[in-house]
């Protein structure tokens, strides 16, 4: 059995960006993991938006915030990485998706205000480029037309029209039949058919009479799974405007997207992916780790002489709770946790402060090597990195994507090292 230098547990954004950069620097690497986080996400890089979460605080400067977040928080996981640590880690993350046709765009060292499919506009770092014409639409107030489609559920225009009207006066909304489908319609349905130059015909034909004085026309991301800028430039002109994508609700197309980027990508760096397919036993000496991933007749046997934990939290299926405890669910590894079952939660669901189970996780050591029951590094050459790092509150302070790229790059760096 061939012994790999690096299991990577997990393929959400913390797992995929460990396979790259350690195939990127000469790693062996096999990757396992099923659905997660970047499912469902939006596609959006959050670097970080808000901090004290109990007081809300919006930063446009993520690394004033970042500053901040480490003098007020230093077991934060972002206080094992530096501020270049951070930039370079999003920087090959983006070029890797550039070069698989996933364009990315951002301004250094700020954060953007962007649309959402609630109307709402969310600070964020870095966001695919089919959705930046909205920034600049929203950014000049400009005469913009929102388009959304008869039996799609994942965006409503005149929700957001609703929501931004009083602030942006020069906003338009329009639902149209989308060509060629008809009763309930699926994002990645609607995605595929956009590869079809025909179709993207039919669809301006049916918008055009209906954006006369506008300047831009923002639809639902369903521009295209794997060529969206082309299938964009083409709208353009046919249409003579500047269009843009919005997010939409989950299951959007976002995920498939990055998935699709990372299986295009991956193989020629040389990765061995097993999707689909959950880590359900592991034996580890000094030397090496044994992993059997799946189970039943399907199960596969792997080797690796070092290992990163990325497989998020409960939604990943990182972290399991029965109704008492909360644990770790490949190593067993201690999790930190609220001391007792009626802390998990405050009262209020949506109190500011957040809920403590939100910031459960494995502890590590500066290196993010996890730690053991006796507080000692649990294995020299396991580390952890993304949404199972205890805590931090992603979701709140608006750094998933971010904290799992950059907690990514560290560990790889970390293991590199220990090889
Ligand atoms: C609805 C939604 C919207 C989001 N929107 C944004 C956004 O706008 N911006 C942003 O920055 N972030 C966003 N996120 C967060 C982001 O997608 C990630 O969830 C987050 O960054 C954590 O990534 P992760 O890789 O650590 O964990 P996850 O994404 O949860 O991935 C965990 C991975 O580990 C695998 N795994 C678990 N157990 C095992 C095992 N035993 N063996 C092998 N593999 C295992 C899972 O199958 C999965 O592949 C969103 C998330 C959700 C759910």
């Amino acid at each position: 059995m061939k012994t790999y230098d690096v299991m990577v547990i997990g393929s959400g954004f913390a797992g995929m960006a460990a396979s790259l950069f350690a195939a990127r620097r000469g790693l062996s690497v096999v990757q396992t993991g099923a659905t997660g986080g970047i499912d469902f996400s939006t596609g959006f890089i959050d670097l970080l938006a808000v901090h004290p979460i109990a007081e809300q605080r919006v930063w446009m400067d993520p690394f004033a915030a970042l500053a901040q977040l480490r003098r007020d928080l230093p077991a934060h996981p972002y206080c094992r990485v530096t501020d270049e640590e951070i930039v370079l880690a999003l920087t090959e993350f983006t070029e890797f998706l550039g070069n698989q046709g996933l364009c990315y765009r951002g301004r250094a060292g700020r954060n953007t205000a962007t649309l959402t499919s609630a109307g709402t506009m969310k600070p964020t770092y870095l966001l695919p480029c089919s959705a930046w014409n909205g920034v600049e639409a929203w950014e000049s107030k400009a005469r913009t037309l929102i388009v959304d489609f008869h039996g799609h559920k994942g965006l409503s225009a005149r929700q957001i029209a609703e929501v931004r009207g009083a602030s942006w006066p020069g906003l338009q909304v329009a639902r149209v039949a989308f060509p060629g489908m008809s009763g309930e319609l699926y994002p990645e349905h609607m995605a595929w058919s956009m590869a079809d130059p025909g179709r993207r015909a039919e669809l301006a034909a049916a918008v055009a009479p209906l954006a006369g004085d506008v300047d831009f026309v923002g639809f639902p991301a369903i521009l295209g799974m794997t060529e969206t800028s082309a299938v964009l430039r083409h709208l353009e002109e046919l249409l003579g405007k500047r269009i843009f994508e919005i997010p939409t609700l989950p299951p959007s197309i976002a995920g498939p997207r990055l998935r699709a980027a990372f299986d295009k990508g991956l193989p020629g760096l040389g990765v061995r992916t097993c999707t689909q397919k959950l880590i359900t036993n592991v034996e580890y000496g000094e030397d090496t780790f044994r992993f059997t991933a799946g189970s039943g007749s399907t199960a596969i046997e792997l080797s690796a002489r070092s290992a990163i934990l990325a497989s998020g939290r409960f939604f990943g299926k990182g972290l399991k709770a029965d109704r008492m405890r909360i644990e770790e669910a490949v190593f067993d590894l201690p999790v930190r946790q609220p001391k007792t079952r009626s802390s998990w939660h405050r009262a209020a669901f949506f109190d500011p402060r957040g809920h403590e189970v939100n910031q459960a996780g494995v502890e590590t050591d500066e290196l993010l090597r996890p730690l053991g029951a006796d507080g000692n590094v649990f294995h020299p050459r396991l580390h952890a990195a993304g949404a199972i790092l205890a805590h931090q509150d992603w979701m709140r302070m608006k750094c998933g994507a971010g904290l799992a790229i950059a907690t990514a790059y560290k560990a790889v760096t970390g293991l590199r090292d220990a090889l």
